[in-house]
């Protein structure tokens, strides 16, 4: 990409989306300098480095990194056998900057699990990709076999003694399987069914052995906080962690698309001086700052900072950074209709509440969507966000991500649903959704 600053955005400044850099032509540009210093120090240096920057999770939950990978044990890759997984498996409506990376420069992403697979001693490497990525796929099979064929994949990596090597695992095609137990699962050739954590994955994963699952974006960092120190990297941030974010916004926007901004920017200023501002004719109502499965917040709060949540701080979570708005002209409730069938299709069906209760929450929200609903259809809406939504009653966060726009919509949204319900109603439960149970 042309225009980009590699001082301050490191992570899309070599990404070419045409024609992607060979690891030759990457190392001119300043490539593998960040897994040259790693192989120099010792494995827990480098997790020192990666926890001081306070790098957090890019694929929604942003767990600390260095935490992460410091609960791995600590046996050499000859003493025990441990793996490393990217999650690319990004199917979250509206986000999509896993893709940039993964299409526009797979070796900064290899280069990143490299180092990480040298900090936690792994020996062998995942990267799990969206079925749907076939320009992905394609260009990362392509990248693994240069990396091998240059010396930065295989064994005695550049002479240092390490052994690692990669794999690329496209996904069957389900959202579940991003999250990282389910992930994990469909590796082993099961259903991707969620497990129930602990054990987290650090201590017992893939085939029960220590794994790390981290977000593609998430390793895609890793090159160049060993390249240019953590002192660099928080110095990247408008906040309290440290980096840049890949931003992005779907909906009507001008010019919808991924940026990368420092961690800490807000949504106003992505809108407005990245993404074009708002369509001629439409405005902001409010927005779901980082995929589907979080919380509407109204344009009025357009000017917080997206970072990360700390117990201080209530509100919406960042999520995966990517927000798709929606605008005045668009009705909430066919939007949440659209989301909620989204993920009552997806459910693995594990955990009733989630199988049951979100095409339960579905067939309420076509019902008052189409004229049909009820008062009693809001509020059991309203006893299903209850329900469902809080975590520790499914396995997985599929449910609880779920109910985020729903709960957060019901709020929001109020008259909107009782204009919905408020012409002269039959009386009886059968001329709302609960009839269609
Ligand atoms: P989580 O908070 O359960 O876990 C996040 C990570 O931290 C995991 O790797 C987990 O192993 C680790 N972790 C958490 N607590 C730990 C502990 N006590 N000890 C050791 N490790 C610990 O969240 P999650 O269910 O993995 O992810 C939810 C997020 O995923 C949501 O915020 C959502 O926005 C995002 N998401 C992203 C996509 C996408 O396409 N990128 C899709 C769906 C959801």
């Amino acid at each position: 990409m042309t225009g980009l600053n590699p001082e301050k955005q490191p992570l899309l400044a070599l990404v070419d989306r045409e024609t992607p850099l060979d690891p030759a032509g990457y190392d001119r540009k300043g490539g593998w300098r960040g897994l040259r210093r790693a192989l120099g120090m010792s494995p827990a240096e480098i997790i020192t480095e990666v926890t001081e920057s306070k790098l957090r999770g890019r694929g929604g939950a942003g767990f600390s990194t260095g935490m992460k990978w410091s609960f791995v044990p600590k046996e050499s890759s000859k003493e025990r056998l441990k793996y490393i997984v990217a999650n690319g498996d990004e199917m979250e409506p509206g986000t999509f900057k896993d893709r940039m990376l993964v299409e526009g420069n797979p070796l900064q992403l290899i280069e990143g699990m490299i180092i990480s697979a040298y900090a936690i001693q792994a020996r062998h490497g995942i990267i799990f990709l969206r079925g749907e990525y076939h320009l992905g796929l394609e260009r990362l099979q392509q990248a693994v076999i240069q990396a091998r064929e240059a010396g930065f994949l295989g064994e005695n990596i550049l002479g240092s003694g390490f052994d690692f090597d990669l794999h690329v695992h496209p996904s069957a095609g389900r959202y579940i399987c991003g999250e990282e137990t389910a992930l994990i699962t469909a590796l082993e050739g099961r259903r991707a069914n969620p497990r129930a954590k602990p054990p987290f994955p650090q201590i017992g994963g893939l085939w029960g052995a220590p794994t790390v699952v981290n977000n593609i974006e998430t390793f895609s960092n890793i090159p160049h906080i060993l390249a240019n120190g953590t002192e660099w990297y928080l110095g990247l941030s408008a906040c309290a962690d440290g980096g840049t974010k890949l931003y992005g916004v779907s909906g009507r926007a001008k010019r919808p698309g991924v940026f990368e901004l420092p961690l800490g920017t807000s949504l106003g200023v992505i809108l407005n001086e990245c993404a074009g501002g708002m369509q001629d004719g439409y405005k902001l109502r409010a927005f779901l700052p980082g995929g589907a499965s979080t919380a509407f917040l109204g344009a009025e709060h357009a000017d917080i900072i997206m970072d990360y949540p700390t117990p201080e701080k209530a509100g919406s979570r960042l999520g995966t950074g990517l927000a798709i708005l929606l605008d005045d002209k668009t009705s909430p409730i066919g939007m949440i209709r659209n989301l909620e069938h989204f993920f009552a299709q997806e459910s693995c069906g594990w955990c009733t509440p989630c199988r049951d209760g979100l095409p339960w929450v579905e067939r309420l929200l076509i019902a008052i969507e189409e004229g049909r609903g009820t008062q009693e259809d809001i509020d059991r809406l309203h006893d299903a966000a209850r329900l469902i939504g809080p975590m520790g009653r499914t396995f997985c966060a599929h449910a609880p991500g779920a109910i985020a726009p729903l709960a957060s919509g019901l709020k929001m949204f109020a008259e909107d649903f009782q204009r919905m319900v408020s012409k002269p109603a039959s009386g009886t439960a059968e001329s709302g959704a609960a009839g269609q149970a």
